[in-house]
């Protein structure tokens, strides 16, 4: 192979662009030995908040820490339910799982591949106690008709934007659109850090309140607790480095929706099915998701040409091993299932080149998801 392999995801280039920022950043906290908690995590998380347009923030140690504390927080435990997609990283539905509720799925729309309003009224019961939408691949979840169910129901909104910092819906952000928003800084996320890290937005007070003494022991002062928590702060390396992050995410996210659409253009007219962005919507792509019934071969062709690509996610919740008590067999959501088979993510980080999505696009285009026209003729 004479060209160079393209990743998925090329975090070098991303630390490479921010250096400066980013070796001050660590610098300064190593140099005042301040590790946990403190200035870095309560200015990053003022940062944060106002971002997010949401009047609080609150620094975790993972995304899903942040689901499973608000879940807590809120008093959702044993004998609830909530209701979540199938078709999402397990991290989704085991944080629900971790707090002692049931997961409860409903199927996606096939567009988005997002929680389906429609799909969520048939499995609300006496025992549902939240809806916790997923903002897939960085495009947000239909929060105006999950909102009416959740009031209509009395039951709590909960996002999950582990996958949409920064994404809108009519100008609102995302970590705005519900009681809470769980956001992860996972490295490869839209706003990464340097290991694990993550938060939750929120405008209600008693709501943060809660999470700042679960996220530290249940701790009210140094050594006395109100109640038993967890170890599940934000380190302030992160946050220093996220801090440091933050301001360039618009321009990472313009940058991701400026490739998306070049790739809209190279595969326009194949038999690939490209993704499709809401009405009112302005998604932050964090995945560039094509679809196809011939995804293995498309893939595959992919590989011999030196560029990764990746399926989010191959098996649905609902068919994990890890849910077999569920009781839930192949049927239950064919939506979710039928993408299942059929999404391909292909390479996207904002320091993607031209000439890079060229070649992803010739290579996905040489295999045999094709021109619709050469397949007319044959
Ligand atoms: C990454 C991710 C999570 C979990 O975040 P961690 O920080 O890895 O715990 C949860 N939900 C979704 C949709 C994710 O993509």
């Amino acid at each position: 192979m004479n060209q160079p392999p393209i990743p998925l995801v090329d975090l070098k280039a991303q630390y490479a662009a921010l250096r400066p920022d980013i070796d001050a950043a660590i610098a300064r906290v190593i140099a005042n030995a301040s590790f946990i908690m403190g200035p870095e995590v309560r200015a990053f998380e003022e940062a944060f908040a106002a971002y997010c347009q949401a009047r609080h923030a609150v620094g975790l140690s993972s995304g899903t820490a942040a689901i499973e504390l608000t879940l807590r927080a809120l008093g959702v435990g044993p004998g609830d339910e909530v209701i979540t997609t199938p078709f999402t990283f397990i991290a989704t539905a085991e944080a629900i799982s971790a707090a002692g509720a049931t997961p409860v799925f409903a199927d996606i729309d096939p567009a988005t591949y997002n929680l389906d309003p429609a799909a969520v009224e048939t499995v609300i019961t006496p025992r549902t106690r939240a809806l916790l939408p997923v903002h897939l691949y960085g495009q947000p979840a239909a929060m105006d008709a999950l909102a009416a169910i959740a009031q209509r129901h009395g039951l709590f909104l909960i996002e999950d934007a582990a996958q949409a910092h920064g994404a809108e819906i009519n100008g609102r952000r995302v970590g705005s659109l519900g009681d809470a928003a769980c956001f992860s800084f996972y490295p490869g996320k839209n706003l990464g850090c340097y290991g694990d890290g993550g938060a939750v937005t929120t405008d209600d007070e008693a709501l943060a309140g809660r999470l700042r003494k679960l996220r530290d022991h249940g701790r009210v002062s140094k050594y006395v607790h109100d109640e038993l928590g967890y170890g599940h702060r934000l380190d302030a390396l992160q946050a220093a480095i996220l801090s440091a992050k933050l301001p360039h995410l618009d321009a990472a996210n313009a940058a991701r929706r400026r490739l998306a659409a070049r790739y809209d253009e190279l595969l326009a007219d194949t038999d690939l099915v490209l993704p499709v962005a809401s009405e009112r919507v302005t998604p932050a792509w964090h995945l560039y998701v094509v679809r196809s019934p011939r995804r293995d071969e498309v893939l595959a062709s992919l590989k011999a040409q030196g560029i990764e690509a990746g399926i989010h996610y191959p098996l649905p919740l609902h068919l994990q091993p890890a849910y077999r008590a569920l009781g839930l067999g192949p049927g239950s959501f064919p939506v979710a299932e039928a993408a299942s088979q059929q999404v391909l993510s292909l390479p996207l980080f904002p320091e993607l080149s031209e000439e890079q999505q060229e070649r992803v696009a010739g290579a996905a285009l040489s295999s045999p998801a094709r021109r619709v026209d050469s397949m007319a003729a044959g």
